[in-house]
């Protein structure tokens, strides 16, 4: 499509233009996606306007191939995992390579603590590491160890941060609310009020009226939860106000996560850590730290850290940990 029919068809017709060629151009996939929603209750989630669900079939380098042979440039990259393109050879050999012994969960596995110790040289905060199977999980964990090791309860997030599919990441500032003071709301049916209520706040991302609410909750608040670039508007200006909230949050006993599961690997080796140059307590990774497979990673203080380390037997234990976790 040339700029010369953007700017005259006009954003809305163009949309629709393009949505019918493609719906003309993917009739195996209409087919596929008529049986699909009588079994499926949600495929992928639904971030891009497309005519009908359009399936892949194979992927490599920079390139997918729908089920009618259709080749598109994937400019997604899945969301953030896929940063080396699609079937990387250094990838593919080395799941070769671990395929060709087999695959199992359940006991140790050597490469675990290889993994972590390059984290550790990758990301200024990340002492010690668990690692699981998501992002989500990987802030689940992030909450629960906090709230363990100051005692406190409350966790604050940023409005317009997203940190995952677990309850307590599905909490939104109230649109009528004040940018200033947010008020929190839970984000679609399901997720107990009491979590909003009792469990969470909501700051106001890149406005210093945060340190002023952090401030007034000190005894309450266990942690801040921040991403150092936002996944919808990607700034990359956020040192100075970064840099204050860990003055405050050291100040006020609160610890501060940095949740790099988009930045991580990404902006920067070290990930936002790096190029804003701070070091948090805590840092969650997902995304481009599994290569194009699924996993999380928590990592921070030894001495936080240090609680999930001890197992849910020990008074102080903080559980963490599933089947195919590790
Ligand atoms: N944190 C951030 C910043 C994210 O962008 C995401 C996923 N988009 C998550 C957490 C959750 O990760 P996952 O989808 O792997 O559960």
């Amino acid at each position: 499509m040339t700029d010369t029919a953007a700017t005259t068809i006009g954003a809305d017709s163009l949309g629709a233009t393009v949505r019918a060629e493609l719906a003309a151009r993917t009739p195996r996939s209409a087919e596929i996606a008529a049986n699909a929603t009588d079994v499926l209750a949600l495929e992928v989630v639904p971030t891009f306007e497309m005519p009908h669900p359009i399936y892949i079939e194979s992927v490599e380098g920079p390139h997918m191939t729908d089920v009618d042979g259709n080749r598109y440039i994937d400019l997604t990259m899945g969301f953030g995992p896929h940063l080396l393109g699609h079937r990387p050879k250094v990838i593919e050999d080395a799941m070769r390579e671990q395929m060709g012994r087999g695959w199992h969960v359940g006991l140790h596995n050597p490469l675990q603590a290889e993994l972590a110790g390059l984290l550790r040289e990758a990301a200024r905060c990340a002492e010690q590491s668990i690692f699981c199977n998501s992002g989500t999980e990987a802030t689940m964990y992030g909450m629960r160890v906090a709230r363990a090791f100051t005692g406190k309860t409350k966790v604050a997030v940023f409005d317009g941060n997203y940190h995952g599919a677990h309850d307590y990441a599905l909490i939104r500032a109230a649109g009528d609310s004040p940018r200033e003071a947010p008020l929190g709301q839970v984000l679609g049916r399901g997720v107990p009020e009491v979590i909003n209520d009792d469990t969470m706040m909501v700051l106001p991302y890149q406005d210093e009226a945060a340190y002023g609410l952090i401030r007034a909750h000190a005894d309450d608040l266990a942690l801040v939860i921040v991403q150092p670039v936002q996944n919808t508007v990607p700034r990359d200006d956020g040192a100075e106000f970064l840099h204050g909230l860990l003055e405050v949050c050291r100040e006020c006993g609160v610890l501060m996560l940095m949740d790099e599961v988009v930045t991580g690997f990404r902006v920067a080796f070290g990930g936002s850590q790096e190029t804003y140059d701070i070091t948090p307590d805590l840092a969650t990774y997902g995304k481009a730290l599994g290569g194009g497979m699924p996993i999380g990673a928590l990592a921070g203080r030894a001495d936080v850290m240090a609680l999930l380390g001890k197992g849910w037997g020990h008074p102080d234990g903080v559980f963490s940990g599933g089947t195919f976790s590790g």
